[in-house]
């Protein structure tokens, strides 16, 4: 834990009683704050045990009286409208801020040389993230990984001098992090995704673009170069930081980019092949070119040698349910890519296979499956679930041949069996769904483990490794 001193003495008020809640209120705790805590909901409230809070509803707490307001990442800062908490704090001219914010405090009043590499984007911030921990890791180094990966900032280990926080950034909590500085700063691409919550993506473009806001001397910004968005972004980086630019979809001046599953460096001009991932298969796919680009952008800039990095690479397990084999049957594959909630992450899945038998459905995004259409020739057949199970087959109608099958289990059984009977090679049973979950499941793993299941207990099919 990394317990949070620049409050000793002072009262926060803690809203949003999750993991990165909890950890707050430890850390702060440790650091000698006093905390109000609140949750709307009762059963978190319980989630507080026998914590050394205030318990208050923060509607009867006088904020004028409060130093800070600790919110979770989830409650609307912004859009669709500020939350009653967001509000009463303006009114009151009290500070808003989250956990990821006392993390960086905290981090700058120690000053112990310990390095912060922050990711953010639309897609890919996990791979991207457990990458980078994992290349730096297999090269001895010291590393922490957190953030909106998994576990909570401020539970990670108090800094030291050689230590390296890997930090997954979403949107949200950039929002909450006015100091934000990190050392090595990486922003993968920007598109339409959560604008519910953000309102526009011009405001959108506008928070992920903090990450590099207060860089300067010293500090590397890793950009990639693939869409208007980032590329608008790039051309207003501070001018002192060290800037990367990164691309799998053209060539870059100055740093790393991917084509036909090789990684190039270009030092002003142009490049000479840095490493081969088409034998990787947790690296699959153009996406994770670019994934990789910026993994070895900052792996570099945190002094690690070319080798190093490319063992790193060669080892990385990959994550769960992004593009990962889960089985083989008579040389027909099986992907788990239940990460996939939005049509720009499936594209990435469709485009990277030939042959597809494809799982698909779910909670629709606005805009569906519209972007997907130059993948059609590529699927074999569409195997539908969910709610967005009929829109799907209307909108393919005449280019994909689909089944309505209601449920992954199903899909699982009628998919494999016309992908093993039709014989092509190869071939993939791939489940990328372009939706959320939560019509029929309660998260995005869930549902990759429904699929997962369903994969194994298919009579013959070999399980693939760490499965
Ligand atoms: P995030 O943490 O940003 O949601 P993940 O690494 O969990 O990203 O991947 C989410 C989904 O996006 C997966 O389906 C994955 O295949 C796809 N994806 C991964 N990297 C990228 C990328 N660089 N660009 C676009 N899509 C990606």
């Amino acid at each position: 834990m990394v317990p949070v001193t620049c409050f000793a003495g002072k009262r926060v008020a803690v809203f949003g009683l999750g993991k990165s809640g909890l950890s707050a209120i430890d850390a702060l705790v440790a650091g000698g704050a006093c905390v109000v805590a609140w949750d709307d909901n009762e059963a978190s409230r319980d989630a507080l045990g026998g914590r050394l809070v205030e318990v208050a509803d923060l509607r009867e707490v006088d904020f004028c009286a409060l130093d800070a307001l600790v919110l979770a990442p989830g409650v609307p800062l912004t859009h669709p409208e500020p939350h009653w908490t967001v509000l009463k704090a303006r009114e009151s001219d009290l500070e808003i801020i989250g956990d990821t914010e006392l993390f960086v405090r905290e981090l700058a009043a120690r000053d112990t040389g310990a390095k912060l590499v922050a990711i953010t984007g639309t897609n890919g911030k996990s791979t991207t993230t457990a990458l980078i921990g994992h290349v730096l890791t297999s090269a001895g180094r010291e590393v922490q990984i957190g953030g909106n990966i998994g576990t909570a900032i401020l539970s990670l280990e108090p800094p030291r001098d050689d230590l390296v926080y890997v930090v997954e950034f979403s949107s949200f909590q950039i929002d909450l992090t006015p100091g934000l500085k990190p050392d090595v700063a990486i922003l993968l691409n920007i598109t339409p995704d959560h604008l519910d919550r953000h309102g526009d993506l011009e405001h959108y473009a506008a928070v992920k673009a903090r990450i590099f806001a207060l860089q300067g001397t010293g500090d590397t910004a890793i950009i990639a170069l693939d869409d208007d968005v980032c590329r608008t972004i790039s051309s207003t980086l501070p001018p002192s930081v060290d800037g990367v630019s990164i691309s799998s979809e053209s060539t870059v001046l100055d740093g790393f980019y991917a084509a036909g599953g090789q990684l190039y460096r270009a030092r002003g001009g142009d490049g000479s092949l840095y490493a081969d991932l088409r034998e990787i298969v947790s690296l699959r796919g153009d996406h994770n070119g670019q994934n990789a680009a910026a993994a070895a952008g900052a792996a570099e800039a945190l002094g690690l040698e070319r080798d190093a990095i490319t063992q790193g690479f060669a080892t990385f397990p990959g994550l769960s349910h992004r593009m990962e084999q889960v089985g083989e049957l008579d040389g027909v594959l099986f992907i788990n890519d239940s990460k996939a909630t939005n049509a720009d992450a499936a594209a990435r899945a469709l485009s990277s296979f030939e042959n597809i038998y494809w799982l698909a459905g779910g909670l629709a995004k606005s805009g569906g499956i519209q972007n997907l259409n130059e993948f059609f020739p590529k699927i074999r057949r569409a195997y539908l679930i969910g709610d967005a199970a009929e829109p799907f087959a209307a909108f393919m109608q005449g280019a994909v041949d689909c089944k309505i099958v209601g449920t992954v289990e199903r899909a699982v059984s009628v998919a494999a069996a016309d992908a093993v009977a039709d014989g092509h090679r190869p071939a993939v049973v791939l489940f990328s769904p372009a939706c959320a979950s939560f019509d029929q499941f309660r998260n995005f793993e869930l549902r990759g483990d429904a699929f997962r299941n369903a994969v194994h207990a298919l009579p013959g099919v070999q399980k693939s490794k760490g499965n």
